[in-house]
């Protein structure tokens, strides 16, 4: 019977632990895939699938990948949504008795990746554990290659909604979670439809709340932001049972996680940040997407999103953190102006600003290599980059001394000089090093005795050899001897064949080659035994140094992390003033009214698009009264959307403590935006164009609150005329409701009969975007004015856009047919331009609530019966018989 061979059963033994994994298995050069594992890896990584005997009767399929090159296969592994677990040799194979000890040494998943080579700069990697219970959940994320972690609860209004606007703010590439959300199939595709994720289930028991507050216990006790603080006025037993454990389960379980995937410390996650949802403003998926905040909805790219116009950082830590301030602008009032407070400073003092921007240009992630040394990955190269990054410090900080503003002042007193770490690394490592860290050459010479002893001793021996060759000759009178040095044999002296007879007796023969011989002599091994001796000794102790030095620099973790903070948060400042004063755009004021007025407003990433000066500026008024929802017409192409936008991205940009493109602003904050723009199909999840817009409007009339901002951008457009302006109107009349809602919102929409909607329901205005009619031809005005537009110009827009002149006169045609013969647009016709004619009655005006019963005698008498329409009569009648049924 045919057994496993010892390397297959280690192989096996291992490979059980890990069954979600791709095993990457250590044999010597190459990491080696096996069995189902290599049929897997071949195929993902398109490398040959070979076989290898394993001791049964069919060999196992194998496959492997260079060691050196690794990190790019793992790359591609994990792009697919694989696991890797990385298994290396733990003994010196010369020692090794039997078969080598191999262990799982770290499991690489999508949200635990630390490599800067697999990591974008500028961009966060998140992890994000959810624990659900009931309908309630608790969330932590982190960052491994920062230290990030944070953490946060959902238990009232409607939580998945919430759970999917929080996973919409980090975009974590993995999430990990309990089983009772992992068995809500609904919840589950919700989740894998919007979001680039894995999400993958963890033990149960992580989560409970004991295991999870002993985890959390055991990582925060030795903390300075320890774990008292951490429970502080949780801790008692009242609040074991209320909604504190959600997000003590779910942090407790992702620290689990990770010390399961990475074995290894852990130290650079210095504190659990707990927040609260209603801290920033709430937005949902769609909204970021529809505002392209980081990326474009077209391709997802950077260029024409708003991070895009904003992103003047310098450093990577700064362009994450700007990242972040766009994903989640605040509501706090304070908080966002003293982050504006700062700003301005820094956009007034202009030379301050540029120095700064210099210094900064120098300084490197900070951040990230500073976990990279707690974590263990850091060589040299990292040590010399935090090195030159500490440098600047103090000459930041100089510059920052004569700031005013609180935040530059508090940022000021944040960042230490770190002048006790900067020296350490100046006079312990060598200024150019090598990447490996464990061949010698990365000590400087003075800063430790004995690695200067040995290298002493290795070039005064190297020096002897070098004079041997000459000395030999000399001695012996053999002309072409020559002194040599291999891997094998060491040092030698060698002598050809025509010169036999010289070589002296002490010489000890030790390789004979074709045409020459090689000796060696006892001097000369002495000398060689120091060399070598001096030379593995040295690379052992400068690679213990090293380990060294670098545990000196964790244990000052936490004053680096608070400094790299403050860089970062200085860099932001900084290039928000500068883009605030390179695009002209001014402090906008913000306060805890309801007013939203800006005077001069631009599209912030629009107006870079164009041609300098030609985007045309608008004003904007909205407030909690007689302008709360602004009914927005006008042709194709006119610049609705961009316009609408434009108001949102301003208010946006205030709020996370950004100057804005207008000459004036006063944003009343706001708690959400909604926006619902354009049409687009989900076929993935199975939802067509049509319902994917009503489930966005759903979840808009479910969740804005009377502080919210609604941009909705032609609702009703993807079903019939007749049912979509039904749903638009009655929208309207829902949103406008301010026992209900009263959301300040903006309402774009080619269903010229919403105009009416003004004088109808309080707080209604109408506003259209100019144009002017040129022949056939029309020109865009880009001006917003008061009043509804009386066409949406479709056919002139088709014509701009190349339609074949018989459509087009064709399409003339069918539309004088249809408006001829369509109710709803003579309506509109008879109607239009708002004042009723004279004699007519003004069926709208019919249904105001305001008019009497005798006003409206009155004006029934006064009509020229002559000039009513037919359609007029019967819109009349029933809306009479609407008001009597009302008993009105
Ligand atoms: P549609 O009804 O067809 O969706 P729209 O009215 O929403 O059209 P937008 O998409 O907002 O029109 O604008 C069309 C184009 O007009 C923009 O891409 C932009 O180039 C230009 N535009 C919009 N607003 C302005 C402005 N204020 N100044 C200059 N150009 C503008």
């Amino acid at each position: 019977m045919s057994t496993l061979t010892p390397m297959m059963q280690q192989y096996i033994e291992i490979k059980s632990k890990y069954k979600d994994c791709i095993l990457f298995f250590r044999l010597g050069d190459f990491y080696e895939m096996f069995f189902e594992d290599a049929e897997i890896a071949s195929a993902e990584l398109e490398i040959t699938l070979t076989g290898r005997d394993c001791g049964l009767e069919e060999r196992a399929p194998m496959c492997g990948v260079p060691y050196h090159a690794a990190e790019t296969y793992i790359a591609k592994l994990l792009s697919k949504g694989y696991k890797v677990a990385i298994c290396e040799q733990t003994e010196d194979p010369a020692l090794a008795k039997g078969i080598v000890k191999r262990e799982v040494i770290r499991v690489i998943t999508p949200g635990t990746l630390t490599e800067s080579s697999m990591l974008d700069e500028k961009k966060n990697n998140f992890l994000m554990s959810i624990f659900k219970e009931g309908y309630c959940f608790g969330i932590a994320v982190v960052d491994l290659s920062t230290g990030e972690f944070v953490t946060t609860k959902i238990t009232r209004g409607n939580t998945t909604s919430k759970l999917l606007d929080e996973i919409a703010k980090y975009s974590p590439s993995e999430i990990i979670a309990n089983s009772a959300l992992l068995e809500d199939n609904e919840q589950v595709k919700s989740i894998r439809n919007r979001f680039e994720t894995y999400i993958s289930h963890f033990g149960d028991s992580y989560f409970e709340l004991e295991n999870a507050r002993n985890r959390l216990i055991s990582k925060f006790e030795k903390s300075e932001h320890g774990v008292q603080q951490l429970f502080a006025g949780r801790s008692d037993s009242k609040s074991l049972l209320s909604e504190e454990h959600l997000w003590q389960s779910a942090s407790g379980a992702l620290l689990e996680y990770l010390e399961q995937t990475q074995k290894t410390s852990l130290d650079h996650i210095q504190k659990l940040e707990l927040y609260e949802i209603e801290e920033y403003m709430v937005l949902d998926v769609s909204t970021r997407r529809n505002l392209e905040l980081t990326e474009t909805m077209r391709d997802k790219s950077r260029k024409g999103t708003l991070l895009w116009v904003l992103d003047r950082t310098n450093t990577s830590m700064g362009a994450r953190m700007l990242k972040k301030w766009i994903e989640q602008p605040l509501v706090n009032i304070d908080d966002i102006n003293e982050r504006l407070a700062a700003v301005e400073e820094f956009k007034n003092r202009f030379m301050v600003r540029m120095e700064i921007k210099e210094l900064l240009k120098g300084v490197y992630d900070i951040e990230r290599l500073t976990s990279k040394i707690v974590i263990g990955s850091a060589n040299c190269r990292d040590l010399i980059a935090l090195k030159n990054s500490l440098g600047k410090l103090p000459y930041i900080k100089e510059i920052l001394k004569n700031c005013t503003a609180s935040l530059n002042n508090k940022n000021y007193n944040q960042i230490d000089t770190l002048e006790d770490i900067y020296q350490l690394i100046e006079n312990s490592i060598v200024d150019d090093p090598p990447v490996a860290v464990k061949e010698g050459g990365i000590i400087k010479t003075g800063f430790n005795e004995e690695v200067d002893k040995l290298r002493k001793a290795s070039t005064e021996g190297k020096d002897w050899i070098l004079q041997l060759e000459s000395t030999e000759r000399e001695k012996t009178g053999i002309k072409n001897l020559k002194v040599g040095y291999n891997r094998v044999f060491g040092y030698y002296i060698e002598v050809t064949k025509s010169y036999y007879s010289q070589v002296p007796s002490s010489y000890i023969r030790k390789q004979t080659l074709s045409n020459c011989e090689r000796y060696i002599t006892q001097e000369l091994k002495e000398i060689e035994d120091t060399i070598l001796g001096a030379e593995s000794k040295v690379i052992e102790l400068e690679y213990s140094l090293f380990l060294e030095i670098k545990a000196k620099i964790a244990s000052e973790v936490s004053r680096i992390k608070n400094t790299a903070r403050a860089i970062a948060e200085i860099d932001v400042l900084c290039s928000l003033a500068e883009v605030a004063d390179r695009e002209s755009y001014i402090m906008p004021s913000v306060d805890s009214g309801g007013i939203i007025e800006i005077k001069g407003g631009r599209h912030p990433v629009v107006e870079k698009m164009l041609e300098e000066g030609t985007f045309v500026p608008n004003d904007t008024l909205l407030d909690m009264e007689e302008n709360r929802i602004l009914i927005i017409t006008g042709p194709n192409m006119a610049g609705k959307s961009t316009y609408m936008r434009q108001v949102a991205l301003i208010v946006l940009m205030a709020q996370l403590g950004s100057f804005v493109p207008a000459e004036y602003a006063k944003i009343g904050v706001v708690d959400r935006i909604f926006t619902r723009v354009g049409a687009s199909d989900d076929l993935a999840s199975g939802q067509s164009t049509f319902m994917v817009e009503m489930t966005e409007v759903a979840n808009i009339l479910a969740n804005a609150t009377s502080r919210s901002l609604l941009v909705l951008d032609e609702i009703g457009r993807g079903t019939s005329t007749f049912d979509g302006l039904s749903i638009a109107w009655a929208v309207i009349e829902y949103i406008s409701d301010k026992e209900i809602m009263g959301a300040r919102t903006l309402f774009a929409t080619h269903y010229h009969e919403l105009t009416e909607l003004e004088g109808e329901i309080e707080g209604v205005k109408n506003y259209c975007i100019s144009v002017k009619e040129k022949g056939e031809d029309i020109i865009f005005l880009r001006k917003i004015i008061r009043g509804g537009a009386d066409s949406s110009y479709g056919i002139q827009v088709a014509r701009l856009a190349g339609l074949p002149q018989v459509v087009l006169d064709r399409a003339k045609e069918v539309l004088k047919e249809l408006e001829d013969t369509d109710i709803s647009k003579k309506q509109t016709r008879s109607r239009r331009g708002r004042a009723p004619i004279e004699g007519q009655i003004d069926i709208f005006h019919m249904n105001s609530q305001t008019k009497s019963k005798d006003t409206i005698i009155e004006e029934i008498k006064k009509v020229d019966i002559s000039k009513i329409t037919p359609l007029d009569a019967l819109n009349f009648i029933y809306r009479l018989q609407e008001k009597i049924k009302k008993g009105l």
